[in-house]
């Protein structure tokens, strides 16, 4: 080849390299700078679930570096119930009282003042007191007195319903002391044990009587010594927390003396005014509830006395209530009854019967299944609700 034709294949190779290169240039500037520039989110972006998790997104430039996070909002404690105050209570069970109660007292009002009260009608007055379960010694008493007063007295002494409402009264032994021991006594809170069968409203009771106390401005604790049923525990924890009492209690099947005992103990440390001790009602085996209940107060003492023994039964039981009562004060000292049901019972005579059976009062009525429905025993407000006052 001459020097002319190298030349010339130079420049052809030159001239195809410029072409070349500004054809690659041409091509591979806009792929670069797609590259680098940010991909545009897609609609289906947000839900990729292989996704990585988006960034956390910029704090807004205004916050304040060291400004505290928001606090968690916290969940809302429960809002504390307020038991019903003791006057509005008694005025409103009062008239529930005569409600379930009425017929009895106007039934013997109509009958004693009749005309005539002849050896029928005595007759007519002994069955409705003995169908009100007052039991027949103190109905042969009342009717006795009756008698001879309305004989001696005559109607126009006094209105047979005076007569009627004193010797009712008299009946229920007014002089009898039915102040709840409930007050700190030597430094240390009182301790009341609640006892009776189960399904007479013992719990219920508790509940109740915790809350009448609260209502009194009472520090009061629970013990839920009745540990063979889960779900008296948690029944009494329930009636505890809606006024902010706080209930000690054991594992199901503990040893219910050990509950009561350390229920005892709390109510100490926090300087309570009363601990309310819920105990087992199992009345299938009488010889071992007797030695439960035993056991129980006699662990309770080792702090010091217990204040009261409550004996809770049913007033719609009748003289099932009566064997209960007479099996219950074998076993412990009891010092006052509670009457439960009364609402759902005309036989108000109950409150007599079982006074004389065990020789202590009726402290405190049930009245509803309602959570104040629980009243002190008044003996006045009573014969005046049997009466219609
Ligand atoms: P416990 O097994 O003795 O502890 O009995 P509970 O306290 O569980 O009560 C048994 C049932 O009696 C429940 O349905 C209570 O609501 C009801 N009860 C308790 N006291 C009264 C009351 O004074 N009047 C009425 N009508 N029902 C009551």
């Amino acid at each position: 080849m001459t020097a002319v034709g190298v030349v010339e294949v130079l420049v052809l190779v030159a001239v195809i390299l410029v072409i070349a290169v500004g054809v690659a240039v041409a091509f591979l500037a806009p792929s670069r700078r797609r590259r680098t520039s940010a991909p545009e989110p897609g609609p289906g972006a947000a839900t990729d679930v292989l996704a990585p998790p988006p960034e956390a997104p910029p704090k807004a430039p205004e916050a304040p570096a060291e400004a505290p996070a928001p606090e968690a909002p916290e969940a809302p404690a429960p809002a504390l119930e307020r038991p019903e105050d003791r006057a509005g209570r008694l005025v409103r069970l009062r008239e529930r009282l005569s409600r379930s109660q009425g017929t009895l007292g106007r039934g013997l009002l109509s009958l004693l003042s009749r005309e005539r009260v002849d050896e029928d009608t005595w007759e007519e007055i002994e069955d409705t007191l003995l169908t009100a379960d007052l039991g027949v010694a103190p109905t042969q008493e009342l009717v006795d007195r009756l008698r001879t007063r309305l004989r001696v007295e005559g109607s126009a002494a006094a209105p047979v319903r005076d007569v009627l409402r004193e010797e009712l009264l008299a009946l229920l032994d007014p002089s009898l002391d039915r102040e709840l021991a409930v007050d700190r006594q030597e430094g240390r809170p009182a301790v009341v044990l609640v006892v009776g069968v189960n399904g007479t409203g013992k719990t219920t009771t508790v509940g109740k009587l915790a809350r009448a106390l609260v209502a009194d401005d009472k520090h009061v604790v629970l013990g839920a010594a009745d540990t063979f049923r889960a779900a008296a525990s948690e029944q009494l924890t329930t009636w505890g927390e809606r006024v902010g009492v706080s209930t000690v209690r054991g594992p199901e099947g503990s040893d219910p003396a050990s509950v009561a005992f350390e229920a005892v103990r709390t109510g100490a440390e926090q300087e309570a005014d009363v601990v309310i001790v819920d105990t087992a009602g199992r009345l299938q085996n009488k010889a071992g509830l007797m030695d439960e209940l035993g056991k129980v107060k006699r662990v309770v003492e080792r702090h010091g006395p217990v204040s009261e023994v409550l004996l809770v039964l049913d007033a719609t039981t009748g003289q099932n209530g009566m064997i209960q009562a007479r099996v219950f004060r074998e076993a412990v000292d009891v010092t006052g009854i509670v009457l439960t049901k009364l609402d759902g019972s005309a036989k108000g005579g109950i409150v007599v019967a079982v006074q004389r059976e065990l020789g202590v009062p009726v402290k405190l009525v049930g009245l509803g299944e309602g959570a104040d429905d629980l009243a002190p025993f008044d003996p006045e407000a009573f014969v005046d609700a049997l009466l219609g006052a």
